[in-house]
């Protein structure tokens, strides 16, 4: 009988939460706790709620199988108290093996980390994975795509929230490689003559003005905003105009440092060290950029806590880059411990909502069940963690929906590729494939 971990691999699942970790390596672990991580925290993304309420069978079915397969004696489901419908709507389905973790309204509760520590008490190692304390954590997409690979189907669509500026703020599901335009067209399109786009979230995701860039495995959401929003300008600055104003501004009142939520966990991380490294770099960068490797790029300090308005997650995005080229590895020697003001600490998301200027966008994006029709896609042969798949098919070619047209390379780290509409492939690069209808 063919396993979950190769029903996974073959199917092409990966992580859909953002970091795409081929799945099938979890699937084939051995854990003592099973996580479901629903918190979905980033300002403005909604699609995890809209999918936990219209698919909570087949998420349930997929963490199920999960822990079946990992030989977990506990499950925990991991979604924000608030959430009412939803947690009406999963409870249903949970067995007697899992159980709840509610979670409170804050950023960024759905960190791996936090999550972790919310559900099991237990702490990561620093620079460790949950894997090293006997968990594994599955974003709620993940899971519901488990559930379609135990019945041979591929990934091939992924679901996104698409919100901001648009006319129908709303979530649903896109042939993998459709092109953002199509995305933000079939949510009736910008409200905004001028715009730019977030991926994946404000927070966390990458800005771009490119339209013709596609959805991938991973992400999320597009969140619009007009091209003169605060969020926009402060994002679209040439890097080294945040290094300089950093190098000149920064006071070290260390507030980046004391809303940090690695910090608070107790992990040795402080980007007020880190900015250090911006004015001293003959005399002491290797020795305060050190103080970047456990942040996890949340960038609650440069868009939330730094009372002037600088960059100390791109200090630490920076510093990360500099130590991997010196080959300097930061080992935590300090137990990890708990600060004892972290609960008082929190960021509330509305709070965070407001300081970013978003409250006129924070509205519901409604699941819309109706099928996107695109012309073309783009797909990308690395959507994951590891190696680009490498392509099977030949220019050309026609191709049906679910066909496997690139794969991985034996004993590397990656995921197979499929097509995510029927067509002809009109182009391969080293990059991608293109199909046409
Ligand atoms: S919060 Fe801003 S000003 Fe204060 S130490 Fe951090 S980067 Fe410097
Ligand atoms: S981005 Fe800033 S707040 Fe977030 S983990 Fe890194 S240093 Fe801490």
């Amino acid at each position: 009988m063919t396993s979950l971990s190769e029903k996974v691999f073959k199917a092409g699942v990966v992580g859909a939460g953002g970091a795409g970790f081929p799945a099938h390596v979890k699937a084939n672990s051995k854990v003592e706790f099973v996580l479901a991580n629903g918190a979905e925290c980033e300002p403005l993304i909604h699609k995890d709620y809209e999918l936990m309420l219209h698919f909570p069978e087949e998420i349930i079915r997929g963490f199920n199988l999960l822990i079946e397969s990992t030989s977990a004696k506990k499950g925990y489901f991991g979604i924000k108290e608030k959430n009412v419908k939803v947690i009406s709507a999963i409870s249903k389905h949970l067995n007697g093996k899992s159980e709840l973790t509610k979670l409170g309204d804050f950023y960024p509760s759905g960190d791996e980390f936090e999550l972790v520590y919310e559900a099991t008490g237990r702490l990561i190692p620093p620079a460790g994975i949950p894997l090293d304390i006997g968990c594994v954590v599955n974003n709620v997409e993940t899971l519901y795509n488990t559930t379609l690979s135990e019945n041979d189907i591929p990934v091939t669509k992924k679901f996104i929230c698409v919100a901001g500026a648009v006319k129908t703020p709303s979530s649903f599901f896109v042939p993998v490689g459709t092109s953002f335009k199509d995305a933000i067209n079939f949510a009736g399109g910008s409200k905004e003559k001028e715009f730019g786009v977030f991926i994946g979230g404000v927070m966390m995701g990458k800005l771009t003005f490119d339209l013709d860039d596609v959805i991938t495995k991973t992400t999320a959401g597009l969140i619009i905003l007009p091209k003169d929003h605060y969020l926009i300008k402060r994002k679209n600055q040439p890097e080294q105009n945040w290094h300089r104003i950093g190098k000149s501004a920064c006071d070290q009142c260390s507030y980046c440092t004391e809303f940090c939520p690695r910090y608070l966990l107790g992990y040795q991380i402080e980007p007020h060290k880190v900015m250090r490294s911006l004015g001293f770099t003959k005399t002491g960068a290797s020795v305060w950029n050190q103080m970047a490797e456990l942040c996890c790029s949340c960038g609650l300090c440069t868009l939330y806590a730094c009372p002037e308005d600088l960059y100390p997650k791109e200090a630490c995005d920076k510093a990360k880059v500099e130590m991997k080229e010196a080959g300097i590895k930061f080992i935590q020697r300090k137990p990890v411990k708990v600060h004892p003001i972290k609960d008082g600490r929190r960021v509330p998301l509305k709070q965070l909502i407001m300081k970013l200027k978003l409250q006129k966008y924070d509205v519901e994006a409604p699941f819309n069940p109706k099928e996107i029709k695109v012309e073309s896609v783009q797909i990308p042969l690395l959507q994951h963690i590891g190696n680009p798949s490498t392509p099977i098919v030949k220019k050309g070619e026609v191709v049906k929906e679910e066909q496997v047209i690139a794969e991985v390379v034996e004993g590397i780290l990656g995921a197979n590729v499929h097509a995510s509409i029927k067509g002809k492939v009109t182009n391969i690069t080293d990059k991608f494939i293109t199909i046409e209808t």
